[in-house]
């Protein structure tokens, strides 16, 4: 409780009262924007998706950074963490077993769970006996106070230092950026479970949230997550703001990650058609007389499953053509070709069907008992 209480309030003083009276240069700030990011970083790819989720594999030295990087943000070590939000995920929701249920209102889920010991929170290593075989995890576990001290003490004092003044570096890459990193992290934990849209699944109160996804690395789209969290991704269009899949991405290219799990896009896109489905028919029973109306839509949404099952099977037959050895008879490349044609015309087929079921959502979605 100190602790959460003294940083926020010194963070708060402190940084102004410098800020007004010396002031910061370029390049404490620049340093402070880099800390800001390996923290959060290091949090969502390391921490989250990688030790809690299993998402990825990753090299010993990206490891290592992650480690350190986890200790800068001063969110506990790797097995506190991932036992938590792995209980999170089995028990979302459940008041008495989920950490940091959003059940129990914005303040418990954000940072109340941290203050007190609730029975909630105690502590059970069971579910993760895979990370402790992680030798730089055990030495993280052993020594996480040291490094908690080297990470939010000497680095940025080193940083500042670097720049010409050891006190902006401890309060600009020390302690403001140790407070903010550690609110943006429980935001996931709070806003997320509130405010946002259920694209995928209403089975937990897991929201997906855009705006959230700008302060908090690509965690915001939380719907998605908590639907398929084995995910390496979790905004998965390409305009997506999620920076921890691009690095994640990124390091698969020059070989420091590797085996980037993803769900297939036929279940992700039948989630989000069965949630859309689901809505429309409320409100047409909240209708009556509308039994033409839901014979439609019944139709409809049976057409476009159908067609979307079709497009992954030609899309598979199609990818394993492609990937299969090519020999150099005539009949083999004909039946290639084939196949991708039919990908081809499975492929269009469902955009004009997705075409007139987002036509015929926007319809339901104006729909008012009066105007029926
Ligand atoms: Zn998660
Ligand atoms: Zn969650």
């Amino acid at each position: 409780m100190i602790l959460f209480t003294v940083t926020p309030v010194a963070a708060i003083t402190l940084v102004p009262l410098y800020g007004f009276t010396i002031g910061y240069s370029a390049y404490d700030w620049a340093a402070f924007v880099l800390m800001m990011g390996f923290c959060g970083i290091s949090i969502t790819a390391g921490y989250h998706r990688l030790w809690s989720h299993k998402t990825y594999k990753a090299h010993p030295a990206l490891r290592a950074i992650f480690a350190l990087g986890g200790a800068c943000a001063l969110q506990n070590d790797v097995f506190h963490w991932a036992s938590d939000h792995r209980r999170h995920h089995q028990h979302v929701d459940d008041n008495d077993r989920d950490p940091y249920s959003a059940g129990r209102g914005f303040w418990f889920s954000h940072i109340g769970w941290i203050l007190r010991t609730y029975p909630s929170s105690t502590r059970d290593f069971s579910n993760i006996k895979d990370l402790q075989q992680d030798p730089i995890l055990r030495f993280q576990h052993k020594h996480y106070l040291a490094l908690v001290l080297i990470m939010n003490i000497a680095v940025p004092a080193f940083l500042g230092y670097l720049g010409g003044s050891v006190i902006a570096g401890l309060l600009l890459s020390g302690l403001l950026r140790l407070v903010l990193s550690q609110h943006v992290t429980w935001l996931i934990n709070s806003i997320a479970h509130m405010w946002g849209r259920q694209t995928y699944s209403d089975k937990s109160s897991a929201r997906d949230n855009p705006v959230l996804a700008l302060f908090t690395y690509g965690e915001g789209y939380h719907n998605y997550h908590h639907t398929f969290q084995w995910d390496y991704r979790n905004g998965i269009r390409w305009w997506h703001f999620d920076p921890t899949k691009w690095l994640i991405m990124a390091c698969s290219w020059v070989g420091l990650t590797r085996d980037l799990k993803r769900c297939s896009p036929l279940m992700i896109e039948t989630a989000r058609l069965e949630m859309q489905y689901r809505h429309a028919a409320e409100r047409c029973d909240a209708l009556a007389n509308a039994e033409t109306l839901r014979a439609r839509l019944e139709a409809e949404y049976q057409d476009l499953k159908h067609s979307l099952e079709l497009w992954a099977k030609h899309r598979q037959d199609w990818y394993d053509a492609k990937t299969s050895e090519l020999h150099d008879q005539i009949h083999e490349r004909w039946e290639k070709l084939a196949l991708r044609d039919s990908y081809k015309q499975a492929r269009y087929q469902l955009k004009l069907k997705q075409q007139r079921w987002r036509e015929l959502m926007q319809g339901f979605s104006n729909l008012r008992p009066e105007a029926y």
